[in-house]
């Protein structure tokens, strides 16, 4: 629609917005340690200003790798000289970003007109929250929304509880978006949280689950870098917080937790996009979850849901050993993903954060891990690279949809196996 194109143009110019036109996201094919050693000097590397939506790590695992406009003959004629074998996933990213754009307006003047939330589309922090509302309106026998604190922009940091009674039930914790840019994490976060109140009283098994535990879920996660990545900059991952004697701002969320702490896989740079921040527990948004979960003090499951890669991930990250439950947390995550997969055929791999991708200190299922909560996971939804951050909106059902088969694996396992 060309009117619309037009009209996003002109509120684009007018607004602080960043602009991606002629970025391309490169798919580099790693084929020796040696390999991997160049990457990773380019990514530490700061002239370029490259952003690695996959981190170099083994020769078994591909490297996706944003490249600005400015750097792209420079970092091709890198790879070329090095003979590192390489493929274009995006060739102009402001050109994908822009489609989205369009279509998130056209469902928003769809949704005004007929008065209704569309679940396969993406949608701004404010349409979020106002739709929980709708949604504990309309199943207030089940669904509650409490406020667990704000953020660090004053942003309130709500978590939809679905409870049929008792105090402090065993409960599971779901939380998405910890990432800002991650979206079809948020968006699957949405479509779960409606799927568990409209399925509750036909689906026998979930109801059979409510009625002996409570499902928490904090569909934003990172409610500031949410807000951001609509205002001001889709690709932003971080919190929005400022750091003393910086001019980078934003901590990574999932590098902030108290669990290894400032060791391999966190960066002490406040530019890097994976910067641990100045301590544990410095983010306002990870500490009001931590306080959550040791006041209730009897969470049995900590599902925490990024993208992408398609994996499902147990402890730890922040060091390759087994953990104690390390044989049970896999066949529950095989059995997961089979059900996953039954659906689409979409493939899974099932593994501990630190040997399906790489070592990865202050996360947090390492964290809840520890805290004692056993069934801890970690889901990086679609795809794999095809459109990385930026899945089209028409893939947010299906992703949803395979996923809560795995969820719903999960979760029937913890209500079976109480501890
Ligand atoms: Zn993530």
């Amino acid at each position: 629609m060309r009117g619309t194109w037009l009209l996003l143009v002109l509120v684009a110019a007018a607004s602080a917005e960043r602009l991606f036109i002629g970025d391309q996201v490169l798919r580099v094919n790693v084929e020796s340690e040696e390999q991997i050693k160049l990457l990773q000097e380019l990514e530490t590397q700061e002239e370029w200003e490259l952003d690695f939506w996959l981190s170099p790590v083994s020769s078994e695992l591909p490297v996706d790798i944003r490249v600005p406009r400015s750097a792209v003959s420079a970092v091709t004629e890198f790879l070329r000289t090095h003979n590192i074998p390489y493929s274009v996933l995006i060739n102009d990213l402001q050109e994908l970003l822009d489609e989205e754009k369009t279509e998130m307006f056209e469902n928003q003047m769809m949704e005004r007109s007929s008065r209704s939330f569309n679940f396969g589309a993406y949608h701004r922090l404010e349409t979020i929250y106002s739709w929980m509302d709708t949604l504990v309106a309309q199943y207030p026998k089940l669904v509650t929304k409490m406020e667990i604190g704000r953020s660090y922009e004053n942003r309130p940091m709500y978590v939809l509880k679905f409870s049929t009674g008792g105090n402090k039930r065993p409960a599971v914790w779901m939380d998405t978006g910890i990432h800002s840019r991650e979206w079809v994490s948020q968006a699957t976060g949405v479509w779960t949280a409606n799927k568990i109140a409209s399925d509750f009283g036909t689906d026998a098994s979930l109801t059979s689950l409510l009625n002996t535990m409570d499902i928490y879920m904090l569909l934003l996660a990172n409610p500031d870098g949410y807000a951001y990545t609509h205002s001001n900059d889709r690709m932003w991952r971080k919190t929005r917080s400022k750091n003393s004697g910086s001019v980078c701002r934003g901590v990574d969320p999932n590098r902030n937790w108290d669990a290894g702490f400032g060791g391999p896989g966190a960066s002490r740079n406040p530019c890097s996009d994976s910067y641990h921040g100045p301590s544990a527990h410095s983010e306002i948004e990870v500490k009001n979850v931590v306080n959550l979960i040791k006041n209730h003090g009897n969470f049995k499951s900590f599902i925490s849901v990024h993208a992408y890669s398609q994996l499902l991930m147990y402890p730890y990250g922040y060091n390759c050993k087994d953990v104690s439950l390390q044989p049970e947390l896999h066949s529950v995550g095989k059995a997961a993903v089979q059900k996953l997969t039954s659906l689409y055929g979409t493939q899974y791999k099932v593994g501990s954060i630190c040997k399906i991708i790489y070592q990865a200190s202050g996360g947090s299922i390492d964290w809840s891990y520890n805290v004692g909560i056993k069934y801890s996971y970690a889901f990086e939804l679609r795809d794999t690279g095809r459109y990385g951050f930026i899945l089209p909106a028409n893939q947010i059902i299906p992703t949803a949809t395979e996923t809560w088969l795995a969820l719903k694996h999960i979760m029937e396992y913890v209500r079976d196996h109480p501890y």
